[in-house]
C-alpha cells in the first residue's frame, strides 16, 4: 500500500483545495456504486471485508469445522433462503400483531410494552445497559426514548422542502406496510398522517442530536421512588420487574420530561392510530427477514429516501451485515483467524504507544491547563486501556438457539439471546474484557466510563493500516484515528469522566473556562461550513469528534515527525506531506444528497471533506509541509488558529 499520484488531481492548487488535491483522481474514477449511498475509503475496507466474511459463511455452511461455525453456516443459508422467507409470510411476527390488535384500552398500550421488548421491539422506549457512571466496577440501566421512524426529531419539524418532501413519503410508506400485513387499503392510507402526527408529538419531547451529547441532561439516576414518581401511572418499577430488572435498585433515565409526557400523549391519542404505530415499527425492524415486499417496501424509503442508495444491495450482504447485528462477535472471531496475524498486532500496539507518549508531552506542556488539573489529566491517560483487534477471550454462544428453518426466528432468538446477556450483566461486576463493536467492523471508539480505545482488527486493514506500508501512509491513516480516540477522553464530554470512568468534575474553573473558549471557538468553525445547499455542519453536534479529529492530525503528526526524522522523500514528496496527503486519502468519498442530509442531522461527525479541511485549516505543521502563504485559501488567519492538543 501506498500513495497513488493518479489519486489526486494536480491541476489544482493545494492551497486552494487540499481534498480535491489529494483525491481529485479518486473522486473522479469512484462514482457512487448504485448500493451504496456513499462510497469512500471506509466503504472499500467494508466491501473488501465483507467479500471475506461471505466466504467464510460458505464455507461454514458446507463443512463447519464446530457448532458455533455451524450456526453462523444455518444462520447465513436461512437469510439467503428467499423462497422460505416467502412461504413463511408474515408468521414470525404474526403473534406480535395479534397482541397489538387485541389492545382494547389505553392501558393496553403500557401493559403490552414488557412483552414488545421482550421481543426485541423496542416501542416507545427501551431499556439498556452500560456501565455505570458513578461507579464503573457495576452496571446501570438505562432508559431511553424511541418511537420515531424518521431519522431523528428534527426530521418531524423540519420546514424546508426536502423534509417537507420525507414526511410525506414517511406517510406513504407508513400505509403501504400496514397494508402489507393485512390492513385495508383505505384505512391504512387513513391511520398513516396519525402516525406521522403521533410521531412529532412524541418528537417534540426528544432530545435533539446535539442535546443526547450533553450530560448535564441525560445523565439522570432515579431510584426506584423517583422512576414511580416521575410517571406514576407507567408504574416502571413494575415495568422493570416486567422485563427481567426487578433486582435494580436505580436506573437512569436519559431524558425524564420524555417518559413524564408520555402517559398523557398517548391517552390522546386514538386506539387505531395507537395500534397502526405500534404494528409498523414491528414490521419496520423486521423488514429484512419478511417476504420481498415488505422488504422491497423498506428500502423504497430508507435506502432511498433516507440514504440515497439507487439499488438494494444482495441479498448476501444484507446477510452478512444482519448477522454482523446479531452475532457479530461470533463472526469476527472467524474473520480475525484469516485477517490479523500478531505481526499486525505488535505494530499497531507500538503505533498506539507512540502516541500515547506524544499525548502525555501535550498534557504536559499545553499552556492553557493549570497544574492540578494536568496531574490528573495525566493520570487520567495513565489508566487509559487499549484494546487492539480481538478480545482476549470469546462470548459463549452455546445457548444460542439458530437453526436453517426460519431467518426470521433466528433474529428474533439471537435479539432474546442479547437481551439476556444484557440483564444478566446487571448482576455481576463489569467485565473489562467486554467489547462493544464486533472484531470486523470499520470503526474504533472511546469508552469514557471504561477509559478505554478499541481498534477492532477490522479497521486495522489498508489503507488505514497496512503493516508493509511505511511510517506516513500508517501514521496518517490509523495513526490519526488512534490519535482522535486518544483526545475523545479529553473531549467536551470526555474531560468530565476522570481515570476511573466515573463522572466527576475535576477540571478547575479556570481549565474549564480555557477549554470551552477553545472549544466555542472550533464550534464558530464548523458552524459555517456547508454541507448541502442550506444545510450547514452543526457545530454544537460535531464539536466532541472535531476536537478529536483536530488532535488526531497534530499528535499523530507530530509523533510521525518524530519516528520519521531520518526518512526520505518517496516519489520527491517529503514524509511530512506524504503524512497529509495519507490522511486525506482516509476521509475521500463521494456522499449522496440524500444522506448528506441525513447525517448532517443525526451524525455526530463532520462531513469527511470537512474532516480533513477543518483540522487542516488549523494546522501551522501542514502550512510547512506544503510550503503555503499564510493567506492561502486552505489557512486560517493565523491569529483565528485553533489548537487544543
Ligand atoms: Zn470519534
Amino acid at each position: 500500500m501506498t500513495l497513488n499520484a493518479s489519486d489526486r488531481d494536480d491541476t489544482v492548487d493545494p492551497g486552494v483545495d487540499f481534498y480535491r488535491f489529494a483525491n481529485g483522481g479518486w473522486l473522479d474514477a469512484n462514482p457512487i456504486p448504485a448500493d451504496f449511498g456513499a462510497w469512500g475509503a471506509f466503504e472499500e475496507v467494508h466491501t473488501r471485508n465483507e467479500a471475506l466474511l461471505h466466504d467464510l459463511l460458505l464455507h461454514a455452511a458446507e463443512r463447519p469445522a464446530n457448532d458455533l461455525d455451524r450456526k453462523l453456516g444455518d444462520y447465513f443459508t436461512s437469510g439467503m433462503d428467499t423462497d422460505a422467507i416467502e412461504r413463511a409470510g408474515i408468521s414470525a411476527i404474526q403473534p406480535t400483531l395479534d397482541a397489538i390488535g387485541a389492545v382494547a384500552t389505553h392501558q393496553d398500550v403500557f401493559d403490552l410494552l414488557p412483552q414488545l421488548h421482550d421481543s426485541g421491539f423496542g416501542e416507545l422506549f427501551m431499556w439498556g445497559v452500560t456501565v455505570d457512571h458513578d461507579d464503573s466496577t457495576s452496571n446501570l440501566l438505562w432508559l431511553v426514548p424511541t418511537g420515531l421512524g424518521l431519522p431523528d426529531r428534527d426530521a418531524y419539524f423540519d420546514g424546508s422542502e426536502a423534509a417537507t418532501a420525507l414526511r410525506a413519503g414517511y406517510v406513504d410508506h407508513v400505509a403501504a406496510q400496514l397494508e402489507n400485513v393485512g390492513t385495508p387499503s383505505g384505512e391504512a392510507s387513513a391511520l398513516a398522517p396519525d402516525v406521522l402526527a403521533f410521531e412529532a408529538r412524541l418528537a417534540e419531547q426528544h432530545f435533539r442530536a446535539e442535546e443526547r451529547r450533553d450530560l448535564g441532561r441525560t445523565l439522570n439516576r432515579h431510584d426506584l421512588e423517583a422512576l414511580r414518581a416521575l410517571a406514576p401511572e407507567l408504574d416502571l418499577p413494575a415495568y422493570l420487574v416486567a422485563v427481567g430488572a426487578g433486582e435494580v435498585t436505580t436506573v437512569n433515565v436519559q431524558n425524564p420530561a420524555y417518559l413524564a409526557a408520555l402517559h398523557g400523549i398517548v391517552l390522546d391519542t386514538e386506539l387505531p392510530t395507537l395500534r397502526a404505530h405500534l404494528a409498523f415499527h414491528v414490521v419496520r425492524s423486521m423488514a429484512d427477514a419478511l417476504p420481498a415486499a415488505i422488504d422491497g417496501e423498506a428500502f423504497a424509503f430508507y435506502g432511498r429516501r433516507v440514504e440515497g442508495m439507487q439499488e438494494q444491495k444482495d441479498r448476501y450482504k444484507r446477510v452478512v451485515a444482519a448477522l454482523g447485528e446479531d452475532m457479530g462477535e461470533a463472526l469476527g472471531q472467524r474473520f480475525v483467524d484469516e485477517t490479523f496475524p500478531p505481526e499486525a498486532k505488535d505494530r499497531a500496539v507500538r503505533m498506539v504507544e507512540e502516541i500515547v507518549a506524544e499525548m502525555r508531552h501535550s498534557l504536559e506542556s499545553v499552556a492553557w491547563m493549570s497544574d492540578d488539573t494536568r496531574a490528573q489529566a495525566l493520570a487520567k491517560l495513565a489508566t487509559l486501556r487499549v484494546k487492539i483487534g480481538y478480545p482476549d477471550t470469546w462470548r459463549d454462544w452455546s445457548e444460542l438457539t439458530i437453526g436453517r428453518e426460519s431467518f426470521a426466528a433466528n433474529r428474533l432468538n439471537a435479539a432474546r439471546f442479547e437481551l439476556d446477556r444484557q440483564l444478566a450483566k446487571l448482576a455481576v461486576p463489569v467485565d473489562p474484557n467486554d467489547w462493544e463493536m464486533p472484531p470486523h467492523a470499520v470503526n474504533a471508539y472511546f469508552h469514557p466510563t471504561r477509559n478505554e480505545i478499541v481498534f477492532p482488527a477490522g479497521i486495522l486493514q489498508p489503507p488505514m493500516f497496512d503493516a508493509e506500508a511505511d511510517d506516513a501512509v500508517n501514521y496518517g491513516g490509523i495513526g490519526t484515528v488512534i490519535a482522535h480516540e486518544i483526545t475523545h477522553g479529553f473531549d467536551d464530554q470526555g474531560r468530565r469522566f476522570d481515570a476511573n470512568g466515573a463522572f466527576r468534575d475535576w477540571w478547575s474553573e479556570d481549565d474549564q473556562q480555557h477549554f470551552t473558549a477553545l472549544a466555542d471557538r472550533l464550534v464558530a468553525q464548523f458552524d459555517e461550513y456547508v454541507v448541502v445547499d442550506d444545510v450547514h455542519v452543526n457545530g454544537r453536534l460535531t464539536l466532541g469528534e472535531n476536537i478529536a479529529d483536530l488532535g488526531g492530525v497534530a499528535l499523530a503528526g507530530r509523533a510521525h515527525a518524530r519516528v520519521s526524522a531520518d526518512a526520505p522523500p518517496i516519489d520527491g514528496l517529503s514524509p511530512a506531506q506524504r503524512f497529509f496527503l495519507a490522511n486525506a486519502t482516509l476521509w475521500r468519498a463521494n456522499t449522496s444528497e440524500e444522506l448528506k442530509r441525513t447525517l448532517a442531522q443525526v451524525d455526530p461527525h463532520s462531513p469527511r471533506e470537512i474532516r480533513v479541511v477543518g483540522p487542516f485549516s488549523n494546522s501551522d505543521a501542514f502550512q510547512e509541509a506544503f510550503g503555503l502563504a499564510d493567506d492561502a485559501p486552505m489557512m486560517r488567519p493565523r491569529e483565528e488558529r485553533i489548537e487544543i492538543w
